[in-house]
């Protein structure tokens, strides 16, 4: 009896990805949430894609400050 089975997507465990582990993410269908077998994570689909984002977010500001070669002018020949 397998029916009604929610489609399971692939996730990166966002712990682990955050300490540069990359470990995929199982989906437990009775308590219809995905857990992490290395570091105990659980976590809803839409807990995941917020945790992408704030990982996401950390990462683009340092898109944004300044490498030294902009700030420095002076350039010796
Ligand atoms: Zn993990």
């Amino acid at each position: 009896m397998h029916e009604n089975r929610k489609s399971v997507n692939p996730y990166r465990c966002p712990e682990c990805f955050a300490k540069e582990i990359d470990i995929m993410l199982r989906y437990d269908h009775k308590e219809e949430e995905y857990y992490c077998q290395k570091c105990c994570y659980t976590g809803l689909e839409e807990e995941i894609l917020r945790f992408y984002e704030v990982l996401q977010n950390q990462k683009y500001p340092l898109m944004f400050v300044p490498h030294p070669w902009q700030t420095e002018k002076k350039i010796d020949e």
